[in-house]
């Protein structure tokens, strides 16, 4: 049975009742946030927290995320999953339960806070080596991706589509640029440059992303963070997504065409080696928010 946390409390879930009041279930008036732990220890947590504050921000919910570190580690321990590989913790935030109206309530609401913990499980190398396939789908999702809210029905709907295609990954495509992935970032390597989008609007400012770009520059390949439009993917040497659970996942085929030589490339193999060079040898480093 898991132990999840609701509102200042860690109990069993099948005792974890949320109002049919609140605006996350009315409105998805919220954000959520997926904390990666790797043998016990989080990775990135200060990033992600900090990804919390902004949204919130944004959305002006009145919550403090740092009283969470706690809740992150009685979560895992609670589930016994401190000596597990690869582990996440959830996190939800709403505005909080108030009679239906589009505009915020007008007296004090406390937010909903929920948190879950669970075990993921890595792709192993042997499947990794054989690479993944995506199909573009056309980006229906509001102006503001940069912000993680719990309104992910474009999200499931792109990667529904993509499954049905017999693809693993969505690639999320608007006038005409390869954005992201449903619940990924997307990077091309063209002419041995590792290339994202930008972190604008468009684009979740994705923790892996930007650590992704930090190995690269540690392993000076060269870099470059603007819109890549669909058709250059046609000469792309490699394609792969990165997110927390994703890690970074290369495809070797977008709409049934090939991506390079359709074979996993080498900027994949070397980013995907310092990555697990950091998890396996339980030597996470901290990585303070820039
Ligand atoms: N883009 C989208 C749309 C996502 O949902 C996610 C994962 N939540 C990402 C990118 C990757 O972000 P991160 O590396 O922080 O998991």
């Amino acid at each position: 049975m898991s132990t999840v946390y609701l509102n200042g409390e860690l109990i069993p879930k099948e005792r974890a009742l949320v109002s049919v009041d609140d605006r996350g279930f009315l409105f998805a008036d919220g954000i959520y946030e997926v904390t990666p732990a790797y043998w016990g220890t989080f990775f990135r947590i200060e990033r992600h927290l900090q990804r919390m504050r902004r949204g919130l921000a944004e959305l002006r919910i009145d919550f403090d995320p740092e009283s969470l570190v706690d809740v992150h580690r009685r979560l895992l321990a609670e589930n016994g999953l401190e000596g597990k590989e690869a582990a996440i913790v959830y996190v939800q935030i709403t505005r909080g339960a108030a009679p239906r109206a589009h505009a915020f309530p007008t007296t004090a609401v406390r937010p909903t806070v929920y948190g879950f913990a669970k075990e993921f499980e890595r792709v192993p190398r042997a499947v990794w080596e054989e690479g993944f396939a995506a199909t573009t789908v056309p980006d229906r999702r509001w102006a503001r991706a940069d912000i993680k809210t719990i309104g992910l029905l474009p999200n499931c709907l792109a990667l529904q589509a993509a499954v049905e295609a017999g693809s693993t990954d969505a690639l999320l495509v608007k006038d005409g640029v390869a954005l992201e992935g449903a619940h990924s970032n997307f990077f091309a390597v063209l002419d041995g440059t590792v290339t994202t989008h930008p972190a604008t609007n468009h684009v979740l400012h994705g923790i892996t992303r930007e650590y992704v770009l930090e190995l690269s520059r540690e392993l000076e390949l060269p870099v470059e963070e603007r819109p890549i439009q669909l058709e250059e993917l046609a000469r792309a040497e490699e394609a792969f997504f990165t997110g927390t659970t994703t890690e970074i996942r290369p495809m070797v085929r977008i709409d049934g065409r090939q991506v390079g030589d359709g074979l996993v490339g080498p900027v994949a193999k070397r980013l995907m080696d310092a990555y697990q060079a950091e998890v396996d040898g339980r030597t996470i480093r901290p990585h303070p928010i820039r």
